[in-house]
């Protein structure tokens, strides 16, 4: 599905017309790269969320959660590095005034040489792009521009200012005090939420008893102000992650890395996705406190891009916040008798890009017409367990006691999972309804219900309908979502 334009944007349109995704303050033309789940996205959402969390927390027994806070002391992403490396080259195209992320220029222009066929020169041009990031080049990544005669999409030119870096941090300030130095009051809105855990290390290692390795799991929002802010919820200004920072023994880094890989690829099929959606790709120009890292990238509409990050921290953040807070960050190893700094691999995995992953895998458009009839649905292929609705229950009638034996399923099934209740129309245009949401089983309760206690069980892929007793329906639904 690489680069269908179309599909995305039918995802989009879908996303707001059921009530997953809306634009934020859509009332006021809402805001650049700022969204909003409704009722069914914010299901999606929080499913996947728990279902990470379980996996992380509850199926290992020596990883533990927490829930630390957004605004951090500022000294904070001082020693993390984020506030003299935290920033992207940028460039800007001098007569549409517009801003480009130079590495999602360059790739775009790839992506054009490839479009016409030179494939050799796209990839030589990547090549050379990476070569000059990886040698913080700024002014030959400018020449490349210049040579390449990469145009403004908007201008048509190719009149550019010098390439800047552009620091991605949202600030704000502390107190009602006003101070003469405005940087004294100066807190930030948390980048990404590795640094509550590193901070918390000792906290949690001492209180928790843990021994390494062990890991601490959180899943937050996280605020980067991006310049190219598009693609939906793949790039947007406040979102999401869930993050685990797993401590280890220095020198058993290389190996813990790939368990990670490896650890985390199972967790992406285990969402009923197939392994050809997803590849590694290893990075070349690694971050400032890395020793190696890679990406999971997903086959999206818009092509392969990454939705999750693992990377082999060192004792980067661990050794600078004990050199700015003058605490100690050291592990007392029992099994050595030494102490040390504990080295760190990272799991670093974006729930907004993930619910954008699960939807874009979900998401079919079938043509059920038949020879006498035209005919299509759009349905939401989600594996149970992450659907927003669980079960919908409808009496074929208002009336004859239908609605009565109705509720008395809703009732059994509602304190176990998310059930949906809905009388109105044919039930055909209510099974639509369902599909359109993903609602795996539908359930409908007739006349003959009255007689034999059966209904009839509607799965939501086959469209198959079986008669079920009305007294199984909750086991055969918790057999399929756990
Ligand atoms: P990218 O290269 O796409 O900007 P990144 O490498 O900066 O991402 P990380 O810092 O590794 O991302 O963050 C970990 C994860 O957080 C990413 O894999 C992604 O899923 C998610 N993420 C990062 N930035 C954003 C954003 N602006 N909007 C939504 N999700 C994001």
């Amino acid at each position: 599905m690489a680069n269908d334009t179309n599909t995305f944007q039918a995802i989009i349109s879908h996303c707001k017309e059921y009530g997953f995704i809306f634009p934020s303050s859509e009332i006021y033309d809402g805001l650049a790269a700022v969204y909003d789940y409704g009722q069914w996205g914010s299901e999606l959402k929080r499913n996947i969320r728990d279902y990470w969390w379980k996996s992380m927390t509850q199926m290992h027994e020596n990883i533990v959660g927490i829930d630390a806070a957004i605004f951090m002391h500022p000294t904070t992403w001082k020693a993390s590095g984020h506030v003299d490396n935290f920033s992207d080259p940028m460039i800007d195209n001098k007569d549409s005034k517009k801003r480009y992320r130079v590495d999602h220029l360059i790739e775009a222009h790839a992506e054009e040489l490839k479009a016409k066929g030179d494939t050799a020169g796209a990839d030589a041009l990547i090549a050379e792009m990476r070569k000059l990031e990886a040698a913080d080049d700024y002014a030959g990544l400018k020449t490349l521009i210049d040579e390449k005669k990469i145009k403004c999409a908007v201008s048509g030119t190719v009149n550019w200012t010098d390439v800047r870096q552009f620091n991605l941090m949202f600030s704000t300030e502390f107190g009602a005090v006003s101070s003469e130095n405005e940087e004294d009051n100066k807190v930030y809105l948390r980048p990404e939420t590795a640094q509550g855990i590193f901070v918390n290390f000792l906290n949690v290692q001492k209180t928790g008893r843990m021994k390494i390795p062990f890991g601490i799991a959180q899943v937050g929002k996280a605020f980067r102000n991006e310049i190219v802010a598009r693609q939906f919820i793949f790039r947007m200004r406040e979102f999401e992650q869930m993050e685990m920072q797993f401590f280890i023994k220095p020198g058993t880094q290389k190996e813990w890395y790939e368990y990670w890989k490896e650890a985390r690829m199972k967790w992406h099929q285990s969402l009923g996705i197939p392994a050809e959606k997803y590849r590694f790709h290893d990075h070349v120009k690694l971050a400032h406190y890395a020793d190696a890292a890679c990406d999971i990238e997903f086959d999206f509409p818009i092509g392969f891009k990454e939705v999750e990050g693992i990377h082999s921290r060192t004792d980067f953040d661990l050794r600078n916040h004990q050199e700015y807070s003058k605490k100690k960050m050291q592990y007392f190893d029992t099994e050595i008798n030494q102490n040390y700094i504990p080295y760190v691999i990272e799991t670093s995995i974006g729930l907004d890009r993930s619910v954008m992953m699960v939807l874009s895998h979900a998401y079919t458009e079938e043509d059920l017409s038949t020879p006498e009839k035209a005919d299509s649905r759009v349905v939401l292929k989600f594996p149970a367990k992450l659907a927003p609705i669980k079960l919908a229950v409808f009496p074929l009638t208002k009336k004859d006691g239908l609605p009565e034996l109705a509720r008395e399923l809703m009732d059994a099934c509602k304190p176990h999972f998310k059930c949906f209740y809905e009388e109105k129309d044919a039930i055909g245009k209510r099974y639509r309804r369902q599909d359109a949401i993903g609602t795996p089983f539908c359930v409908t309760v007739d006349h003959q219900t009255k007689e034999d206690r059966t209904v009839t069980i509607r799965f939501r892929d086959s469209m198959e309908q079986k008669r079920v007793h009305m007294d199984e329906v909750k086991t055969l639904i918790l057999a399929e979502i756990f």
